[in-house]
């Protein structure tokens, strides 16, 4: 039997050939410990330097420190426990977004807990902070801004080079959990003007278990974790060799891609969209109209729940529902909530998210899947 159609991208993605290819030759010809200095050490070294290249090229990092993690969660635990770790005690105040990951906000919680205050910035029905909200929150005392570059549900971007160019010459700090988006759109340290930027390599066709936290120079930022002095001393740890090397064929991948645009990964969407929308005519866009990853579908279908809906395609299509499901209720999702949407709408909703190499035929073999069971389950 076929696998369902994977419209699940922004989960996790299917690791690129030319990054297994990467992988495999790095686990079987490089097993040197980067650090040594003899030469299969060094040969190591040398492969780590050049995906760390690979990978600061794709985010425009040409100076800075790209830190290597174990993934998303670990950079955004760093970002915001180790910015916190180096602030003076005069500054112990943080701004996130309504919207954020749990990545984000459990480490804000967290501090908020040992007595940081945590101010939680709204959204709009698009899902969209409003940049006055955002240094409306801003004190004196605010050490980090946090607010992620796009969103895993619904995909909507928020304003955050405007927010950089806002906190431009004051001395708070600013944070993007870009996991969601490097590799869909473009994105740039240096045009977003950040001081630090989140990335994972699985959302972008690399493997599991690897991530970075991208420093912009004399960021002040300590250590969480305590062993050797790796990564510029803010993560010890043997350097995951394979891994790193697939991060980097993966960024040369997305370069590559991004180089022609967006279009390809937007007409997959908006086909499924158009196919959707046609049958469906009640059927709501959640997220931003425009300011939306080229691959991302949060639509609400009416008078189903959508995990009813993706149980009964089970076995066509592979992807997510906005509602969190506890033992047997089906919540909405914070962040469609965040957004206002009513509870019928937001347990409405699913989450499609299409690839790069998404075939066209596998979009309409999916639409009319939905579509069938939509009406199947509605008549
Ligand atoms: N941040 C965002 C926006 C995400 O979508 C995810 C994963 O879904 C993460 C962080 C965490 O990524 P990981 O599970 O790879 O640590």
């Amino acid at each position: 039997m076929n696998a369902p159609i994977y419209l699940d991208h922004n989960a996790t993605t299917p690791v690129a050939e030319p990054v297994v290819a990467a992988m495999s030759r790095a686990l079987a010809e490089c097993y040197g410990n980067p650090s040594s200095p003899y030469r299969q050490g060094q040969e190591a070294a040398a492969r780590l330097s050049a995906a760390r290249e690979s990978v600061a090229r794709l985010i425009g990092a040409s100076n800075g420190r790209l830190v290597f993690t174990g993934c998303a969660t670990e950079a955004n635990n760093l970002a915001l426990l180790g910015v916190a770790a180096a602030a003076p005690a005069d500054k112990r105040h943080l701004v996130v977004s309504a919207v954020e990951h749990p990545a984000v906000m459990e480490p804000a919680r967290h501090l908020e807990a040992q007595g940081w205050k945590l101010s939680v910035v709204p959204v709009d029905a698009t899902g969209r902070v409003s940049v006055d909200d955002v240094m409306a929150a801003v004190r004196p005392d605010t050490a980090l801004v946090s607010i992620m570059l796009a969103n895993n549900e619904v995909g909507t971007l928020q304003p955050v080079a405007e927010i950089a160019g806002r906190l431009a010459g004051t001395p708070t700090l600013l944070h993007t959990d870009a996991a969601q988006a490097v590799g869909k759109v473009p994105v740039d340290v240096e045009a977003l003007g950040v001081d630090l930027l989140t990335l994972a390599g699985h959302k972008f066709q690399a493997s599991k278990g690897i991530g970075a936290l991208y420093v912009h120079p004399g960021t002040p930022i300590r250590r969480i974790l305590f062993g050797a002095g790796h990564e510029y001393g803010l993560r010890p740890g043997t350097e995951n060799v394979p891994a790193i090397v697939g991060l980097g064929a993966a960024a040369e991948l997305a370069a590559e891609r991004l180089a022609g645009g967006v279009g390809a990964l937007q007409a997959r969407r908006d086909r499924l969209y158009e196919h959707l929308h046609q049958a469906i005519p009640r059927l709501t866009l959640n997220g931003h109209e425009t300011y939306r990853l080229p691959n991302t579908l949060n639509v609400s279908f009416p008078s189903v729940e959508g995990r009813a809906l993706l149980k009964a395609v089970e076995r066509e299509v592979a992807a997510s529902v906005g509602s969190a499901c506890h033992a047997d209720q089906a919540t909405p999702s914070g962040v469609l909530g965040a957004m206002g949407l009513s509870t019928e709408r937001a347990l409405g909703a699913v989450r499609l998210s299409v690839g790069w190499e998404t075939p066209m035929d596998e979009i309409d073999n999916a639409a009319v899947a939905l579509i069938g069971a939509w009406q199947r389950l509605t008549a």
